[in-house]
């Protein structure tokens, strides 16, 4: 039967299991009716019950897993020497990718100093030593690709006093951290901004929230490097909930824009090599993939199945249970395709599912 409360919302005392019109409002709840059977379990309320009808064997969130699926391309990554904590890359023209084979950042060196692109700390300690191995000219510039500590949060290693450069609402999200970690930007712009210097050029590009406000495209464009951080991951799975995006419809729309750029290499911000176009392809052909799969399994999944008689008075349960079905669903769906293609694929499928499903049903 109907929640009390939500039976004298839609002025109804029908008996009959039926969602109703408020329910269906406010949680994006699809319509097709249940008829399972209940299951009967004999576990204390609150606790786990029965495995849901085709359970995927991919554990989900909060579940141990005792061993992953093998990475499908381990032999590919160049090493980082223990010694050093960090690898250097020439990605042409001056610019360098550092990275520590999990997080990446660039600098570009010009006639008369070095511009740095973003300062993770977990190898920020020896930026100034990678740095060091090209050139000793003075680091003038330092770029945030956006807010995030865990890209920006060796800033201060780098000592000195560089000209600090982010978008505007870098800039607002840094003053509210107030951490001295992140300096504050010298310079913030809205849209565009070229940074001049010598005979190199950096084009940054404001192109609205997706992973979080103020992330920018940072474009060499005589290099035909592009650096968007926390957005594509070439050849892995993305970080969990499409990599933490504060807004999934922007996200969507930022990956297939990044794709209209000419670049030949991409700088992610993580995982343990630069990309390509056909990296950025892939990931959203996974992503279009988790979107198709959510949106049918919320227009079929039938609402209530399996549940307590006495949990139906719960909206919240309701939902819950819903909701779970439907991440069942997409799990199932797009599995098979991709769990030998991304590296990691196991570790965060649940998280993209789940996701989706909250974006498709209220954004
Ligand atoms: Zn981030």
């Amino acid at each position: 039967m109907l929640p009390r409360v939500l039976r004298n919302l839609v002025g109804t005392s029908s008996m009959n299991y039926s969602i109703p019109r408020a329910l269906v409002i406010a949680f994006g709840l699809g319509l097709a009716s249940g008829n399972g059977a209940w299951a009967q379990s004999a576990a204390a309320p609150g606790a786990a019950g029965a495995a849901y009808q085709e359970m995927p064997a991919i554990a989900p969130i909060g579940v141990r897993v005792d061993r992953y699926l093998p990475l499908p391309h381990p032999a590919a990554v160049p090493p980082v020497d223990p010694a050093k904590g960090y690898r250097l890359q020439q990605l042409g023209g001056g610019l360098y990718m550092v990275t520590d084979n999990g997080y990446q950042s660039m600098f570009l060196v010009y006639d008369k100093g070095v511009v740095v692109v973003d300062a993770p700390p977990s190898y920020s300690a020896h930026l100034k030593q990678a740095i060091a191995e090209v050139t000793d000219r003075p680091i003038t510039h330092l770029i945030y690709s956006h807010a995030h500590i865990d890209h920006i949060g060796g800033a201060a290693d780098l000592g000195g006093h560089p000209i600090i450069i982010a978008q505007e609402e870098t800039g607002r999200l840094l003053a509210r951290s107030n951490d001295p970690k992140r300096p504050l930007p010298t310079v913030t712009f809205k849209d565009r901004y070229t940074l001049k210097v010598g005979s190199q050029v950096l084009e940054l590009s404001y192109h609205g929230v997706a992973h979080e406000p103020g992330n920018i495209f940072i474009w060499a464009p005589a290099q035909k490097v592009l650096m968007v951080v926390d957005v594509v991951f070439p050849g892995w799975m993305a970080w969990s909930g499409f990599a933490d995006a504060q807004d999934i419809p922007g996200y969507f729309e930022q990956v297939a824009e990044i794709d209209r750029i000419p670049f030949e290499t991409l700088v992610g911000g993580h995982v343990d090599r630069v990309g390509t176009h056909a990296d950025v392809r892939e990931q959203l052909a996974f992503m279009n993939d988790v979107k198709s799969a959510t949106r049918t399994a919320l227009q079929t999944t039938p609402v209530g199945v399996g549940m307590d008689a006495a949990d139906k008075a719960n909206p919240w349960a309701v939902a819950d249970n819903y909701i779970d079905r439907v991440v069942v669903k997409c799990v199932n769906t797009v599995t098979p395709k991709w769990q030998s293609r991304l590296a990691a694929y196991d570790v965060f499928i649940w998280s993209q599912c789940f996701a989706m499903q909250q974006s498709l049903r209220i954004d």
